[in-house]
Order: C-alpha cells, then structure tokens, then sequence
C-alpha cells in the first residue's frame, strides 16, 4: 500500500521555508492532507505539539520510514491566507515552471526579527478629501454601477476600462472598491511603482483612512513585512502598491484592480518571471473576485481578449477636466537632411524650444532607447533593414553582418541602401549625454537637467533630479524614456521624443505596442494644466501607423493595423508565443545543447505540422555573450497554449548540468 508523507513547515517565513520537516498522513487523514492545509504534528524530543502547514506532498520518505512521525490533526481546510499562499506557489510552480521553494518564496513575505522599524516614508498630510463632492459622469456611472451589481449578484468578471489619461479611471477604482467594502470583502489595488504617487495614496487615503496599506519596493524588509502582518491581522481593507502587493495576506479578496495594465514592469524579472496580471487572474477566479484592468493604452492582448468577448470592455472618451489633448506635430527627419540640417533636432523643436525658453515655460526631450539592439535605416528615405522571414528590423554585428535574432536570417551589411541608393545607411546612433551637449551649444543660456542609467545610480538620484525639474531649478529635462512615465510636472508644455525610431525598430513584435504606449504618455505629459502643451515627435518612417496612430491620438486606429501585423506573422495575441532561452558559460557545450534539440526526431515531427506549430532557432541572441555566458534562443509560436507545455518538458530532456534553460511563455488566454 503507498505511504503518503507530507512535507510540514512550522512556521511560515522565507528564513522557515527551507527547513520542512516529513511526516506521515495517516489513512484516515489521506484525503484531507493537500498542500496548504494547517496540520498540527508532534514536534521535537519530547513530541511537543505544534502547528505548520503542509507544503508538499510525495510517496517517498527521505529517512527511515520507522522513524517519521504522523500527523496528528488537520486543523481547518483552506480558509487561511497561508493556505492560500501554498496553493498559489504550487500554481505558478507549475505555470512559470520554477522549483516549489522560489515560488514559496515569491509568496511569502521575510520575517525579519522585528525590531521597531522606524518609517521612512515621511507623513503626509491627507486631510481634505478632493472628492467628496464629485458626481460621476454617464461612463463613469455606468461602469460602476455593472461592477457593482454583478458583484451583489454574485457574478465575478474581469473588466477593462479603457479611459484616456484623466478621465477618471482612479475616481471609478475607488468608487468599486468601496462597494466591495461594503459587502465585507477586501481590494488590492495594483500601481506601477513609478505612478504610486503621495497624490495617488493621499486619495486612497482620505477616502479609506487606516484601512489602507501601501507597500512598495523603496520599504526595508521589516517594514513591508510589519504592513502584511496588518493584513493578516484583518487591520486592513485596501492594499495598494506594485505586483508584489498581489502577495498580501488578506482574507476574503472580493477585487483585484490592476492599473495601466499594460505596465512591462508587471513581469517579474526574476524566476519565476510571473506577470501580475496572470497571477491576478488566478487569485480572483479561485477567491471568487471580480478583477479590473484599467489603461489608456491597454495591451494589444487585453484589448483583443475584451474584443472577443472574453474581458467586459468599458470606455472613458473624455477627461474630467477641460485640459485639451496636445497638439501633436510629427517632424520628418529626412526631411531635414534634404534641406541641409544634419542636427539631431529638427527646425521645430529648435523654434519651440527658443519660444519655451522666451516664455520660462519648460520641456523634455527624450530617447526612446528601451530595447534597442542598434537596427539600421536610412537616412536619406527612412529604410530599415529588416528580416524577410520575421518583418522584425535587423541588428548590427561587428563581423559586418546583420542579423534578425528571432530566425538567426543573416545579410553582409549593406554600403548603399537597396531602396533609393543613398550611401548614409548605417547604425542609429544617439545618446542622451550627445544630446544634453548639442542643446547647451545651441542654447548656453539654458538650464539642462539629464536622467538617464549614468545619472541615476546613486541611491535618491532619480527623485533629487526630478524634484529639481519640478521646482524649476531647470529648463529642459533630457532624459530616456524613464522620464515620460508616471511623472506630472505643471509648467512643461513641450515633449520631444527625439527619435521615435528607436523604441519603433527594437527587433521584436512588441515594439510598435511599446512605442505607441511611450509616445501616448509622453503626450500625456505635456500641458496638463491650463496651458496648451505640444508634442513633437522626430521620425524617419513617419508614415509608420504607429506613428501616425499616435499623433491622432488615436488607440483604436493602432490596434487594427497592429493586429494586422501579428495575424501576417502569427504573433501573439493570435498564436501562443514560448521563447526558450538556452544558456551556458561553455559554448562548445552550448553548441552541442543546440544541435541535438534542432536534430531531434521530436522537434522535426512537429515542424511537419506548420498550420499548427512555428519553431524558430535555435539562434543567437542579439547579445550573444553577457557576463561570460553565452545565449541561444527560440521561439516556438504554437496554435494552442497546452502544447508549449509538452515542448517544454520535451525540451527539458535536453538540458545538461553546463546549459540551463530559460522559459518565456506568451500564452493568449489570460
Ligand atoms: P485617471 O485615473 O483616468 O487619470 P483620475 O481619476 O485621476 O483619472 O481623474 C482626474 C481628475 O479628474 C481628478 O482630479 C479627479 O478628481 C477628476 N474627476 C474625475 N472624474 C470627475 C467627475 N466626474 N467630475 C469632476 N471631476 C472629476
Ligand atoms: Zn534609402
Ligand atoms: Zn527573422
């Protein structure tokens, strides 16, 4: 007869979880005995009893079976936040393919000895509720009151709200969770850590006083840790903060709202590499919570799940103030090489950066850089060289050749563009600090601030540069990308993304999706108040749709065209995408890895059912070497989610002590 034995861990804390300890489930008890559950156990020499949890479950003891004790009760089934905890890391085990004890350890808070952490978050004072008085508008209203009544009725769904930047998305979050209250339950509330704001938590704040807790990634160990003690102690009804707030210890979760859904920063980067909004779903379909996503600029796969049906989408068309969209002007850079001006800048951003200076107004002027793998284009017509297999822009190789690093497809590079001739075809080059010097030549006068990796390393430097910009202590903010986002600055009324291209030819299928979402923000950014704002956007392809989509401020526009795209290629949200990332510091080994899963009889039976299955690569990565290690990738697009799964495990096969693998799953259903 099969012997069951449950790991146990006493307590729970991240300093516990390696230390389980084995004992036996007694037949009677066999069916009960699931991870999560909250078992009491003889402990120690002298059988002292004690509380843990189970954590997993086998059918091999790992000492003398003789010697493993039993279990000697069950306490509860699953109504404890822990129990939910272990549930929620055999899920993700599973689904982000990561070993039981780091995904324990994602969902489970440290314990720190807790001394009495001081707070260094300064207090705030929130004392005036803004928003007493407000009544909400016909879209508002009628979002609310959906989500509201399918939640008394019993009905859990997930919503998009789909409302340009200040048309009340917040005011709406708050107006759904209140209701929720209400009815006993509880909210988490996901922010991008850059929009957590003192305005953002001051709101949450007045309306929903003590009963809120704000975690976020600035806190010591001891003071998040002290914030889901609160949690679990049923203090709090309101978690705010970043995707690790998805981790908090609440008990009876009635909604989940995710903000700026389409955040990248909602992926986790390390193992295992969850995105919140996964995650998300999976807590609220096993709480029976309603979930929320909200965005003025969802994702392509959120918008194409609302459109088909899967997601309620709702829309907020107008902002809640008067303030106009910007105007948007659209400078074509090829353009200026014709008429002579070899600047980074074009004649309008030059004009209106004199006019902004004249009237002490203020401005940004930003490099797209995230992602770029340095592609090549034109500058004479605005050409780039891109993969004839993937449509996916090419990268320069230092042997003189261009590469896509989705197909490994490979070109010599070219000293003429094939297009119109032009011998200035090269690498787009551009840096922030070249940037911060053209402008101090061309304007002495002028106070620059620059933010970008460089400037930022030391602890604060992001906040001490942008108070400087908010206070006026600067004219023009350069900066990457990480400047537009997530940040309100009342006197500027300029915002140049200097060379939009860079982010729009990133050599993968998101970069389109990417850049319009920058180029949206980045609008947002610029007169926000009273004064009328513009946006300058500095293009070589400007007939590009997501260009043309994003001066038209224009959503719906965009996401026809760019799901165009993806049907043509079958990128995701149409066809599952996995990449498998295959790495090692031996590159024979590595080499060896590659061939034999390329040759495999398994990889080649399933490249005879292309209506189904693509495989791509295994190729190089457009980085090939980091750190000493070398990286291959592939990508495998598949029909249905499930079979990613198998390929995965086959591939698994494969892997040696030398060469570890790396799995990214795009799956099209949640
Ligand atoms: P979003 O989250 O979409 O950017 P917010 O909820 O922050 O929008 O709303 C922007 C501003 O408009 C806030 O100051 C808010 O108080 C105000 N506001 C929102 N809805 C209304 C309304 N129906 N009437 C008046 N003011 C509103
Ligand atoms: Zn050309
Ligand atoms: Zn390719």
């Amino acid at each position: 007869m099969t012997e069951f034995y449950a790991d146990v861990v006493p307590g729970i804390s991240h300093k516990e979880l390696d230390k389980t300890f084995q004992y036996k489930v007694p037949d009677s008890l066999v069916s009960s005995a699931v991870p999560g559950a909250f078992v009491k156990v003889p402990f120690g020499r002298g059988n002292k009893e004690i509380t843990g949890f189970i954590i997993e479950l086998s059918e091999t003891p790992k000492i003398d079976p003789e010697k493993i004790k039993e279990i000697k009760e069950i306490l509860s089934d699953s109504e404890l936040p822990e129990s939910r905890m272990i549930d929620l890391a055999h899920w993700m085990k599973e689904e982000y393919d990561t070993t039981l004890i780091k995904a324990l350890k994602t969902v489970f808070p440290v314990q720190e000895t807790v001394r009495e952490v001081k707070s260094r978050t300064k207090p705030v004072d929130y004392a005036k509720d803004s928003e007493a008085g407000i009544t909400l508008n016909d879209e508002q209203k009628n979002f609310c009151d959906d989500v509201k009544t399918d939640f008394d009725n019993g009905i859990r769904d997930t919503y998009l709200l789909h409302g340009v930047t200040g048309s009340g998305k917040t005011l709406c979050y708050m107006e759904v969770i209140e209701h929720i209250i209400s009815r006993r339950c509880r909210a988490i509330m996901l922010i991008p850590e850059i929009s957590l704001t003192w305005q953002t938590v001051g709101r949450f704040k007045s309306r929903f006083g003590d009963r809120v807790s704000i975690v976020n990634s600035r806190m010591s160990k001891g003071e998040k840790y002290r914030e889901f003690v609160r949690c679990s102690r049923g203090e709090v009804d309101v978690v705010i903060g970043p995707r690790s707030a998805l981790f908090a210890p609440l008990k009876n979760i009635g909604v989940i709202v995710i903000d700026e859904e389409h955040e990248d920063s909602y992926k986790s980067e390390n193992a295992p590499g969850y995105h919140a909004r996964e995650v998300a779903d999976y807590i609220a379909k096993k709480e029976g919570a309603s979930l929320v996503l909200g965005s003025a600029t969802p994702s392509v796969k959120t918008y194409y799940r609302a459109k088909k049906g899967d997601i309620r989408l709702y829309r907020l068309t107008e902002r809640a103030s008067d303030s106009p969209l910007p105007k948007v002007f659209v400078e074509d850079m090829r353009e200026e090489l014709k008429s002579g001006n070899r600047q980074m800048f074009s004649r309008r951003l030059i004009e209106s950066l004199r006019i902004r200076l004249e009237k002490k107004e203020q401005a940004m002027l930003f490099l797209n850089k995230r992602g770029y793998a340095g592609f090549v284009s034109c500058r004479s017509c605005g050409h780039v060289m891109k993969c004839k297999n993937c449509d996916i822009s090419m990268t320069y190789h230092r042997v003189g050749r261009l590469m896509c690093h989705y197909c490994g497809y490979t070109v010599p590079m070219v000293s003429k563009c094939p297009e119109c001739g032009s011998p200035h075809i090269a690498g787009f080059k551009a840096g922030t600090q070249q940037v911060e010097e053209s402008i101090k030549k061309l304007f002495p006068q002028a106070r620059v601030l620059r933010m970008d990796k460089d400037t930022t390393s030391t602890k604060d430097a992001h906040a001490r540069i942008l108070s400087e910009f908010s206070k006026g202590n600067a004219d023009i903010l350069v900066g990457t990308q990480m400047i537009v986002k997530g940040h309100d600055f009342e006197n500027v009324t300029l915002c140049c993304a200097l060379a939009a291209d860079m982010s729009l030819f990133a050599g993968d299928y998101r970069a389109s999706e990417r850049t319009f979402d920058l180029l949206t923000q980045a609008a947002g950014r610029a007169g926000r108040a009273d004064r009328a704002g513009e946006m300058i956007i500095q293009t070589y392809d400007p007939d590009n749709y997501c260009i043309v989509h994003s001066a038209a401020h224009d959503y719906e526009g965009f996401y026809n065209d760019e799901m165009e795209f993806r049907r043509l290629l079958l990128y995701p949200p149409v066809w599952n995408m996995m990449t498998t990332g295959i790495i090692s510091s031996d590159e024979e080994a590595l080499i060896n890895v590659c061939e034999s899963i390329s040759q495999s009889e398994y990889i080649n039976d399933l490249k005879k059912n292309p209506k189904d299955i693509t495989i791509i690569g295994p190729s190089k990565e457009s980085i090939y070497r980091v750190d000493n290690e070398y990286r291959m990738v592939m990508y495998i697009k598949s029909k249905e989610a499930y079979i990613l799964k198998e390929i995965r495990k086959e591939i698994y096969k494969y892997c040696t002590d030398k060469v570890f693998l790396q799995f990214d799953t795009d799956r099209t259903d949640i």
